[in-house]
């Protein structure tokens, strides 16, 4: 892998969680960009990110931070993509790339395609990782590794641009695939979209209970409801956006989820133990398969 920057101005607006965790890995590998520039709205967290010393340049100024860019990252909640690309796109310079962290993509593109100009590349992109804590004190340099991060690059893009942006992950320590929005939206929805809805549902039925029942819930979690809590803690702006924004892969996936939630409380009801057991042991080769992969 060379060791050449890929970048001589990268910017991150949003050093959260993820977009923290890009400037750490930057700063560890000294390979993504010769200068860093983070962009945040907040006072508190331009001040956390000044202190961490994960950015050269800590701004306010989004188009002030864009204009001397030759790549932007935005890794702000999903609702904001849209409004922050239209502020920072008249003023990126020719032949700069724009990419972002979202983690639903056709709505993101919807929005950001409008400002978008022709000598301008946007390469979209999800790194799938992440905790359930946010700003700039979750983020850390090994977030990425052996994580997947989802490439969903618009027609016509050059070749030469997605290849940037492939290394930029590969050197957070990530494995890229390319796919269109509208497929990343589907696996997305499934695969981390239904699993928080239920964990808020689960924790915000446990919350609906008798105050009594309720505080035992508390007192004796064991491993399976403590579990869905720690998904439940995710930060509600970013998931208010994420549930709106792929709304019908969500209700899509909610549906199939439903029917099958049905055949499970039918086979229980009527003694099926071939279906129980038969379901138990396609979960449990779900989880082998991940260990396998080196996702958990
Ligand atoms: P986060 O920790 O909440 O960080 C987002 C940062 O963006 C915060 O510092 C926030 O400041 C700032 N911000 C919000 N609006 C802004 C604006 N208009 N201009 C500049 N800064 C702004 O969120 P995150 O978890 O890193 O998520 C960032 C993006 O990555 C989201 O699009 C999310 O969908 C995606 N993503 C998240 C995960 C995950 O597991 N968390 C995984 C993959 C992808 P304030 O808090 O003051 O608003």
């Amino acid at each position: 892998m060379s060791t050449e920057p890929l970048f001589d101005t990268l910017t991150v607006i949003g050093p959260g969680l993820i977009g923290a965790s890009v400037l750490h890995s930057a700063r560890r590998t000294g390979t993504l960009a010769r200068r860093l520039i983070a962009v945040d709205i907040n006072p508190a967290f331009r001040e956390r990110v000044e202190q961490l010393g994960i950015a050269d340049e800590v701004t306010a100024d989004a188009r002030d931070a864009a204009s001397r860019s030759d790549c932007v990252m935005l890794s702000v909640p999903v609702g904001a993509i849209g409004p922050v690309a239209a502020e920072i796109l008249p003023v990126m310079k020719p032949g700069a790339i724009l990419t972002d962290t979202g983690s639903t993509k056709v709505s993101v593109i919807d929005a950001v395609t409008p400002a978008l100009r022709p000598d301008i590349s946007f390469i979209p992109a999800h790194p799938m990782a992440g905790t359930e804590y946010s700003g700039p004190d979750a983020g850390f340099a090994t977030l990425f590794e052996n994580r997947w991060s989802l490439l969903t690059p618009l027609p016509g893009t050059p070749e030469t641009d997605i290849g940037k942006i492939i290394s930029l992950w590969e050197r957070c320590g990530a494995r890229t695939r390319l796919m269109t929005p509208q497929h990343h939206d589907k696996v997305c929805a499934i695969v981390s979209h239904l699993p928080h809805l239920l964990a808020f549902t689960i924790c915000g039925t446990a919350d609906d209970l008798a105050d009594e029942t309720r505080s035992e819930v508390l007192d004796f979690a064991a491993s399976g409801f403590r579990d869905f809590t720690r998904i439940a803690a995710s930060d509600p702006t970013m998931w208010r956006d994420i549930f709106l924004s792929n709304r019908e892969a969500v209700l899509e996936m909610l549906a199939r989820f439903m029917e099958d939630a049905q055949a499970m409380a039918r086979a229980i009801r009527w003694s099926d133990s071939d279906y129980i057991v038969n379901r138990i042991e396609r979960s449990r080769a779900i989880r082998r398969s991940l260990i396998e992969n080196r996702q958990v």
